[in-house]
């Protein structure tokens, strides 16, 4: 199989509009004809809706939840990014292009990281436009703030509840559809399979999650927006929805998966408190504008942060990069967190925490100010610690929070398959091996917003369909396997609950492929899965029946995923034998411990093809070719 990423000819900033113009149209009154199946109603699953209804497509959109906005991009705190150089701080297009691009480092396309960087002033428009409560300026521009791996300030953010405000605008959108009969909702719908006919994606199997009842849903094209994966390590800062499934689905109906084992582990979140604990809560990204990152210079220092001095604290991120200061990319930041925990300078009862101080900028701005940055971030850290983050630093720790691998998507974002698109956390595309913050949400709604509603066309406008309908054998076949797979996950007689099974499998790779990995942990980490698969199949205990409400069994089926998929992400994780961004092995470090590329072996994209049950992928290489940029080391010095 060869990979065309079919990006467009001629220079980086007139692709874009080449590809547009180049791209053949469907006619308006020919819109109504094609039914697009929209699996997602998260930033990305609910502008895209949103825009090809209004398009004039026939639009089906699917979601989990009872909701459309209970998707997970309502957590998203701190911003999103773009390029409009407000602030006049020297931000352009290019510079956005190129600290991304950095900030992956050197491991995405440059052509869709630059259409990324494009686009990003129209997302912001756009959502003004919708009304979408950013912060602003007393002269009414919008305000921006930093985030890491950038020198300026580049994020809009409406206080620390951007996604939802974002996701409001976006359900909106849809929901006017919904209303103008453009949009047919399916929440509480599960899809469980993806149908394939002739090489073309069309249509779906998803349970109704109210009845147990499987229904069959045909159409022209099948958009997966579902999300990141992040959860395959069970204590994550996703939500406790988010899953592998339909993209894990998806691939075993022949879409390949790229760049799998890119995971990011974001510096600060909650330490872990307790082995009971189902879910980790993030501190946003955006406190690092104004808290201070610190551990006591001397391990094993139990005093408390007040009573430390300070000639006694080590600014560990300020002293080792005095440019970006705590503003450095979230790779180098846990990692440097987890450095000094290792070395015994962690604080807090178990050792595994730093400090995230904020006693200078309360200090220097006023709590006042202060408080109406972050008020919302600082009364949720109390909730949770008991701790007022006012009075005392909070402490914070890495944890699981993105996932940069997903479905191997070209410029168009179509997948493998044919009529198979893939958007938003579920592609792989344009944040290389460390996504800088406030840039998924840019992302997402790139993607839907601007990025399908142009290309998609192209697909309908090109393809000759034949007449297929539900009754096709496609989808009875489908319908077969899914009925099957449930028989035998209801029928074991085991005696462990299936999250005991998922945490079990999260520790694993927590442990041995989370942010530093190496050959022999990876190794046993394989091993340990293979195991844990079989015990899973038969001593699992999945209580209910198939015919009702049943979450337990919700949860099965997306657990044996993870199960299937964590091997994949180890096989990966193996396979590159470099460090570069959120993959860090340790037999690859500079000499500064941090991250050495191979890029003479591995710049490449690693596309994984399923070939089968219990036999190894097919590995298929997408040269990364950078034109426009120089590969170096990265310094945030
Ligand atoms: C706590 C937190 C804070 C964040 N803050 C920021 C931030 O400030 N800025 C930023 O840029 N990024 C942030 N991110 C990342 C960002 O929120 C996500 O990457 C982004 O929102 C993902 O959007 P999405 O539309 O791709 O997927 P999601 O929002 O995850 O939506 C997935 C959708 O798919 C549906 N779904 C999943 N599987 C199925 C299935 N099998 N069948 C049917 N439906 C299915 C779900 O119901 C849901 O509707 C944050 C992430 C976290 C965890």
């Amino acid at each position: 199989m060869r990979l065309d990423a079919k990006i467009p000819a001629g220079p980086l900033a007139q692709k874009w509009d080449r590809h547009r113009f180049e791209t053949k149209l469907v006619n308006p009154a020919n819109k109504r004809k094609f039914s697009v199946i929209v699996v997602g109603t998260g930033l990305a699953g609910a502008s895209a809706s949103a825009s090809l209804a209004e398009l004039g497509y026939e639009v089906k959109t699917f979601c989990i939840h009872d909701s459309p906005r209970r998707a997970h991009s309502i957590a998203a705190q701190g911003g999103i990014n773009a390029a409009k150089n407000y602030p006049n701080d020297g931000d352009s297009i290019w510079r956005l292009f190129y600290d991304t691009v950095k900030g992956g480092d050197f491991r995405a396309r440059e052509a869709n990281v630059y259409r990324l960087a494009q686009v990003s002033n129209a997302i912001i428009d756009q959502c003004t436009a919708q009304g979408i409560p950013f912060a602003r300026e007393y002269g009414g521009l919008l305000a921006n703030r930093s985030f890491g791996g950038a020198q300026l300030s580049r994020t809009f953010y409406a206080r620390g509840q951007t996604g939802q405000q974002l996701l409001l605008g976006a359900y909106s959108a849809m929901m006017r559809q919904a209303a103008a009969g453009k949009v047919q909702l399916f929440p509480r719908r599960e899809m469980i399979d993806l149908v394939v006919v002739n090489g073309q994606a069309r249509g779906i199997v998803a349970r109704n999650l109210l009845t147990g009842e499987i229904e069959r849903h045909a159409g022209h094209a099948v958009l997966l927006c579902t999300g990141g994966y992040g959860n395959v390590y069970f204590l994550s800062t996703n939500a406790k929805a988010c899953n592998v499934t339909a993209t894990y689905r998806a691939y075993k109906r022949g879409a390949l998966f790229a760049n799998p084992c890119f995971t990011q582990i974001h510096p600060t979140c909650i330490p872990v408190h307790g082995a009971y604990q189902s879910k980790l809560t993030l501190m946003s990204e955006s406190l690092r504008n104004d808290g201070r990152v610190w551990v006591p210079k001397t391990a094993g220092d139990k005093r408390a942060p007040t009573d430390i001095p300070e000639a006694e604290r080590d600014y560990f991120l300020e002293r080792k990069y005095p440019s970006f200061g705590n503003l450095v990319p979230r790779d180098v930041a846990s990692r440097n967190s987890k450095e000094q925990c290792d070395q015994g300078k962690g604080v807090g009862e178990t050792g595994l925490a730093v400090y995230l101080d904020f006693a200078d900028a309360i200090q220097r701005d006023g709590r006042a100010t202060i408080a109406k940055k972050y008020g919302n971030l600082f009364q949720m850290y109390e909730k949770i610690t008991g701790d007022d983050p006012y009075r005392t630093p909070m402490m914070i720790y890495p944890a699981v929070h993105y996932t940069m691998g997903g479905l191997w998507v070209d410029y168009n974002l179509m997948s493998t398959v044919d009529g198979l698109f893939v958007l938003g956390e579920a592609n792989f595309s344009d944040h290389g091996a460390n996504r800088l913050g406030a840039s998924a949400l840019m992302q997402g709604l790139a993607d839907g917003y601007f990025v399908i509603p142009a290309t998609i066309g192209g697909y309908l406008a090109g393809t000759r369909f034949d007449a297929v309908t539900t009754g096709h054998a496609g989808f009875a076949d489908a319908e077969r396997q899914v009925d099957e797979r449930t028989r035998k996950l209801l029928a074991i007689p085991g005696k462990r609950t299936v999250d005991d099974f998922h945490r079990q499998l999260g520790l694993t790779m927590w442990n041995y492929c989370g942010m530093s990995r190496t050959n022999e942990g990876l190794e046993k980490a394989r091993a340990l899965i293979r195991e844990l698969r079989a015990e899973f199949w038969q001593n699992v205990r999945v209580p209910g029946s198939a015919a009702d409400l049943n979450q337990s069994l919700e949860k099965a089926g997306r657990v044996a995923d993870f199960m299937e998929f964590a091997e994949l992400l180890v096989v990966d994780a193996l396979a590159r034998q470099e460090s570069c961004g959120g993959h860090f092995n340790e037999a690859f470090q500079t000499d500064e411990n941090e991250a050495r590329r191979d890029d003479q072996n591995f710049c490449h994209v690693a596309a994984w093809e399923y070939t089968g049950d219990g036999r190894d992928p097919n590995l298929h290489k997408e040269p990364l070719s950078f034109e426009n940029v120089q590969l170096t080391q990265r310094s945030y010095k």
